[in-house]
């Protein structure tokens, strides 16, 4: 074949170059996929919920990925590997259930460098394993490849749900009321003692961390769960949700998704988030506030869900769902109502990646 005559412009070094850290990471999602438009009529719905939504009839399919990389998600100084693989399905099955839906298959992805042994990779995979068999999915691809550095995990899920049933960020309404199936700010704690302890055993090597006393938060950070058992508590209470999404980012911002795709306000009660005490306890050794911790933490993974108010009588003795505030119109803005009577606006923090 004959050979392509390459030509290079010169490097231009006037060229526009604007750093991404000025969009942030919503807005550079947002900026790259403005232009693009559903061709498909079964692309019910593309981007920007935690799962793009394909129609096959009365059943849809939900389709979520994930990107983990180390040295940004995760640090192997005490991670261990199986943990990473479970906490690796879990982050993906999690954007499935919060659809209302049921997770079905997964993909992995691996890029990686030739510091990983295959023990290494067995031990990932055997979290990879632990996480298909609690959530019954099925590993059913991938795609594996060398890496200069480090490893790189993404992850696929795949999950069905009934067309009816389907719960998008987009569906609050005045008058709804907020709620949330379990603690926050746990697993930023968790994340805040890990870190603290690195630093202490790189200064001190040989010291022991002891973390008896914070199995509750580490676990939250380590060893994270999906609320799978959530969704068969919506269909066994007949409850449908108007709008839900998972708290991956920290409750200021992920309710702010849920106001912005549904062009509504809302009015959050610190006293309604729920704190575990331990986490209560940990924030005030790292001299944080706990609502901050559970504000713009992140990782928990509990849903955040809005109802409509005549729905609230399902919930209302369930107890590991706590209402947290209400829905109000777009103009009044999205609060939060302290202990002490104050209204402050929620801002988003969740966004410590780039
Ligand atoms: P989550 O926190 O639930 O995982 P993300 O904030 O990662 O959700 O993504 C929000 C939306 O943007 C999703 O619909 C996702 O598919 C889409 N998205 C994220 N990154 C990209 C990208 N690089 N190109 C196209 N769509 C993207
Ligand atoms: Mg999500």
């Amino acid at each position: 074949m004959q050979k392509l005559a390459v030509y290079l412009p010169p490097m231009n070094t006037e060229e526009k170059r604007t750093d991404v850290n000025t969009l942030g990471e919503f807005g550079l999602i947002e900026h790259l996929t403005r232009p693009f438009s559903l061709h498909q009529a079964s692309s019910i719905k593309g981007i920007g919920d935690d799962a793009a939504v394909l129609d096959h009839g009365d059943l849809c399919t939900l389709v979520s990925t994930d990107l983990l990389v180390e040295g940004i998600h995760f640090d192997l100084a005490y991670t261990p590997l199986k943990h990473l693989g479970y906490k690796a399905v879990v982050v993906n099955v999690s954007d499935i259930y919060a659809m209302n839906g049921q997770p079905k298959q997964i993909t992995v992805s691996l890029a990686l460098s030739n510091r990983y042994s295959v023990e290494a990779l067995e031990e990932l995979y055997a979290g990879i394993r632990l996480a298909c068999e609690k959530y019954e999915v099925d590993l059913v691809g991938g795609d594996t490849t060398s890496s200069p550095k480090g490893l790189t995990i993404s992850i696929t899920a795949i999950g069905q749900a009934e067309k009816e049933r389907i719960v998008y960020r987009s569906g609050a309404r005045p008058g709804d009321l907020i709620c949330i199936t379990g603690d926050l700010g746990a697993a930023y704690l968790g994340l805040q003692l890990l870190e603290r302890e690195k630093r202490i055993w790189q200064e001190h090597p040989g010291i022991q961390p002891n973390l008896e006393d914070q199995k509750y938060a580490i676990g939250r950070q380590l060893k994270p769960e999906a609320r799978k058992d959530m969704i068969e508590v919506f269909r066994k209470i007949n409850l449908v949700p108007t709008s839900m999404i998972d708290i991956s980012d920290g409750l200021s911002s992920d309710l702010l998704h849920i106001c912005k795709q549904s062009k509504v306000g809302a009015l959050l009660e610190e006293d309604g988030v729920p704190i575990h005490p331990d986490a209560q306890m940990l924030a005030l050794q790292f001299k944080l506030d706990p609502i901050t911790c559970a504000l713009s933490g992140g990782e928990d993974y509990e849903l955040l869900f809005t109802i409509d108010p005549s729905d609230v009588e399902k919930i209302k003795y369930l107890p590991e769902i706590y209402i947290a505030g209400e829905i109000v119109e777009e103009a009044h803005g999205t609060r939060l109502q302290t202990k002490g009577g104050n209204l402050h606006p929620l801002k988003a923090q969740g966004w410590h990646h780039f």
